[in-house]
């Protein structure tokens, strides 16, 4: 562990008015642990960056956002670019989340450019990937993570993967209530260590957070992240309770 950092993050999706953010804010000021061992950020509504970044300085808690467009700048309406996020003080950018591939047309090469666009940027990209309930039955897991991760981390140069975290979300526990049980989600965050390494050699492999990411909560989070390759978490419903995100960290002290 001392190679790599604990991340603990969590994803709003679309949750949470600039108000609530507030709120929330001053709720977790009452709860925070003074010391953490962990690095700590929620990924929040883009129109709630600045707001988040304001309420949540005191906390030490980084602000990222859920998404970002590739593309420098230009004819793109409705789209926010890597350099404008990083204007606002995001440090972290949750690529390729599954309900972004699912609904919003979100592909391996979408991903893959957007890694880069966030990496160019100085920012952290948190690359998500997962597998279907189908496919686990069908028994190509390994197979379909280890081609995400080589999709999503193609071009990418071994001196920027320190900064490149994957969280590894199996598709059919994420919001569902179902955890992967934390051996099964220990194997295969083990396994995207080995497709790292096939890539880049063992230092890199060695230095990269893997997450863990699938209805994590106080009460399964210690255990998940007891495995020698799970380095963190992504949480979303448990993040949105600051009693429950605090105890994840908790978990993670
Ligand atoms: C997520 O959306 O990244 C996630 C893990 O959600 P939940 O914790 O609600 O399953």
């Amino acid at each position: 562990r001392r190679y790599r950092k604990t991340v603990i993050a969590g994803n709003w999706k679309m949750n949470m008015t600039a108000t609530e953010t507030k709120k929330f804010a001053e709720e977790l000021k009452k709860i925070m642990p003074r010391a953490k061992w962990c690095d700590t950020l929620i990924c929040v509504p883009a129109c709630n960056i600045q707001t988040a970044a304001k309420a949540f300085k005191d906390l030490r808690i980084s602000v990222g956002a859920e998404n970002v467009y590739f593309e420098e700048k230009g004819a793109y309406t409705g789209e926010i670019s890597a350099d404008m996020l990083k204007d606002l003080g995001v440090k972290y950018v949750i690529v390729g989340h599954s309900e972004r591939r699912q609904y919003f047309c979100e592909t391996d090469t979408t991903v893959n450019k957007k890694v880069h666009a966030v990496l160019n940027a100085g920012m952290n990209p948190i690359i998500c990937v997962g597998e279907s309930l189908e496919q686990r039955e069908t028994g190509i897991t390994d197979e379909w993570i280890a081609l995400q991760v080589k999709s999503a981390l193609y071009g990418v140069p071994a001196d920027k993967l320190r900064r490149c975290i994957i969280a590894y979300e199996p598709i059919w526990a994420i919001g569902t209530g179902k955890t992967a049980t934390a051996e099964q989600a220990g194997e295969v965050c083990t396994n995207i260590r080995a497709t790292i390494r096939s890539l880049y050699g063992a230092r890199v492999a060695r230095s990269v957070t893997i997450q863990y990411g699938g209805s994590m909560n106080p009460k399964n989070a210690a255990e998940l992240l007891a495995q020698p390759d799970i380095d963190g978490g992504l949480i979303g419903g448990a993040a949105l309770k600051p009693d429950q995100f605090v105890d994840i960290i908790n978990a993670a002290n």
